[in-house]
Formats: C-alpha cells, sequence, structure tokens
C-alpha cells in the first residue's frame, strides 16, 4: 500500500451550535467564587460559524449578529482557543479565523463558547494536529465552563462548574421560540444578584440533577417538559432586566407550554407544541412588541463540527 502525503487545506470551516439551559440549579458559592452548579443544556439550531484560514499570525474578524460587540482582539474567545491548541501541540503558524454570527452577544446562550469550540475543531483540522476529541474537550474546559457542551452538542447535565458532561437520554424533537434582548446582561452581574437576593436565605450547598426535567426528556412530552422546565437564576435576571416578565407572560399567553430565561439570561426560551406551533409564538411574540426580535429553533442539535 502506497500512503500519499496529503497537502493540508487552506481554509477550514466549522460550526457549533448555541444552548439554552431547560435547567439550571446554583448552589451556594465556593471560596474561589464559582457557584456549584447542576445544569441540563440542550442545544439547539442556532449556528456559529468559523472559518479558519492559514495566515502568519492569529487575528479575528467578526460578521453578523451585533458583531459590534464582539471584541477582536486577544481576548476574543476564538482567538484564545486558536492560541491555546497552537501552544499545546507547538504550533508556530497563524491562523485568520471569521466568525460568522448567529448567536446574540452576551443573551445567555453561549455564543463566545460557540466560537471557541467551533475554532478548537476547525483549527486541529487547518494544522493537521491530530487531537482526539477528549484532547479537545480537555482545551475547551480551559477555555469556559460553557465550552465542553458547544463541543459535545446535543442535550447533557452539566456539573462542576457546568463543564463536567453526561449525556441525556432524549426522544424525538422540541420546539423552541427565542426571544431576545439588544441589552445583553453579564453572567458575572447576574451571579451577584443572585447572592444578594439570596442573602440569608438557605442555599443547599451542592443541587441536585432535575428529575422532572431528565423524565420529561426521556417521554419524548413537550408538555411535561414545559411544566418542569427551572432556572434558579431567573429571579436576578428579571431584576436586573424586569422587562423580561412581560416577554414570560406573552409567550404563556401566546400558548407556549413552558417559558424560562436561559442561563444568565436575557434570552427567554418559550416551549412550542410543534413547528408550526412554534411559528404562531413568534408571530404572536413580535405583534405584542415584547422582545426585540425572535427566532424559532429546535433541539437537539449536533455539537461544533467541520463543514463540507
Ligand atoms: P454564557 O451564556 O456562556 O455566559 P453569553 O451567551 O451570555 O455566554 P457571549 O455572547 O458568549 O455571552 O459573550 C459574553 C462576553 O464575552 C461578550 O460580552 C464579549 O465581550 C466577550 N466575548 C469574547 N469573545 C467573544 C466571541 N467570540 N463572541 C461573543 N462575545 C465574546
Amino acid at each position: 500500500m502506497t500512503s500519499a502525503w496529503v497537502e493540508p487545506p487552506d481554509w477550514v470551516r466549522a460550526h457549533a451550535p448555541a444552548k439554552i439551559n431547560l435547567s439550571l440549579r446554583a448552589g451556594s458559592p465556593r471560596s474561589d467564587g464559582y457557584h456549584p452548579l447542576v445544569t441540563v443544556f440542550q442545544a439547539v439550531s442556532l449556528f456559529e460559524e468559523v472559518t479558519a484560514t492559514a495566515d502568519d499570525d492569529v487575528r479575528v474578524t467578526v460578521s453578523g449578529e451585533q458583531a459590534d460587540r464582539v471584541p477582536t482582539d486577544e481576548s476574543n474567545l476564538a482567538v484564545r482557543a486558536a492560541r491555546l491548541l497552537a501552544r499545546r501541540a507547538g504550533i508556530t503558524d497563524g491562523v485568520h479565523l471569521h466568525l460568522s454570527k448567529a448567536v446574540p452577544v452576551a443573551g445567555g446562550m453561549a455564543g463566545g463558547s460557540a466560537d471557541a469550540a467551533a475554532t478548537l475543531v476547525a483549527v486541529d483540522e487547518l494544522w493537521g494536529t491530530g487531537a482526539s476529541r477528549d484532547d479537545l474537550l480537555d482545551l475547551a474546559r480551559e477555555l469556559g465552563a460553557d465550552v465542553p457542551f458547544a463541543l459535545v452538542g446535543h442535550t447533557a447535565v452539566g456539573t462542576g462548574r457546568g463543564d463536567v458532561l453526561t449525556p441525556a437520554m432524549v426522544r424525538g424533537e422540541f420546539h423552541w421560540v427565542l426571544a431576545l434582548s439588544d441589552h445583553g446582561l453579564s453572567t458575572p452581574a447576574v451571579f451577584g444578584a443572585l447572592d444578594r437576593l439570596r442573602d440569608g436565605a438557605h442555599v443547599e450547598p451542592n443541587p441536585e440533577a432535575d428529575v422532572a426535567v431528565m423524565q420529561a426528556l426521556r417521554s419524548g412530552d413537550p408538555h411535561q417538559l414545559g411544566e418542569a422546565l427551572h432556572n434558579d437564576l431567573e429571579p436576578a435576571a428579571l431584576h436586573l432586566a424586569p422587562r423580561l416578565a412581560a416577554v414570560q407572560a406573552a409567550a404563556r399567553d401566546a400558548g407556549a407550554l413552558g417559558v424560562v430565561v436561559s442561563g444568565s439570561g436575557p434570552t427567554v426560551a418559550a416551549l412550542a407544541r410543534s413547528e408550526s406551533h412554534a411559528k404562531i409564538v413568534a408571530t404572536t411574540l413580535t405583534l405584542a412588541g415584547v422582545a426585540d426580535r425572535l427566532l424559532v429553533a429546535t433541539g437537539p442539535a449536533p455539537g461544533a463540527r467541520l463543514l463540507p
């Protein structure tokens, strides 16, 4: 057998999904300030796309959803992902990363984490580093708590900082309406508000996985899932962005089976009965004028992967 040398590609494209949190329970903060979390993530069909092209240095450009709010310096999570893989693999090449954003910035849907996950997959291919999925997961964990989930996608329970993942059993598909706000919420600010609101109250230090959500996912019944949606951060997000209460009320009035703030917000996720029902709920919310933008998406969606 002869083996041919394969020329590395000049450019590679990859995408990674946004997430919503079907359940999020936060314990009291540890000494390092992190809140132990038990969360159920679901990846949804809203994808960040990264094009990685060979270049002299690592640099990033951004287009699409709220591109002007994304830093293009060394703090960009995609740049950090490329630099981390280069360092670990001993690569001295650069890369031009172009991020085509579909996920709202600071929306509680982990768009930056999806950029980082798609970048890991793309530059691994571009540079031919041959990292295993486990190697990429280790790098993802170093980059941020939500990056590992963007790599694996589908539906998973996250513990620790949300970064230790166990796949969840899911039957069927769920149809979501996502009500977006133009003004993002900072995740640390939401956790800070949570601590202030909880002041003096007894909080379970290590919360347990949400049995009702797990059962609903196994049954595939959107009514059950709608009732089980839960987010401990919701009161804090509503405290910082009171207008979200009107979005939630309008979604319930429009017939949503359940409504929850995703992660640290301000995105509100409303569960519909079907794809056509999701479109009806989205249209009703648009007419009510309560959200800045509305999207429909399905979950679960696959994790970060190369595009042809
Ligand atoms: P999470 O739900 O994981 O807390 P989020 O969806 O609320 O995240 P992101 O859109 O991931 O928020 O970004 C949060 C902040 O991170 C932004 O305000 C921005 O300053 C910074 N950031 C760094 N890199 C990126 C990136 N590639 N895309 C978007 N924001 C980025």
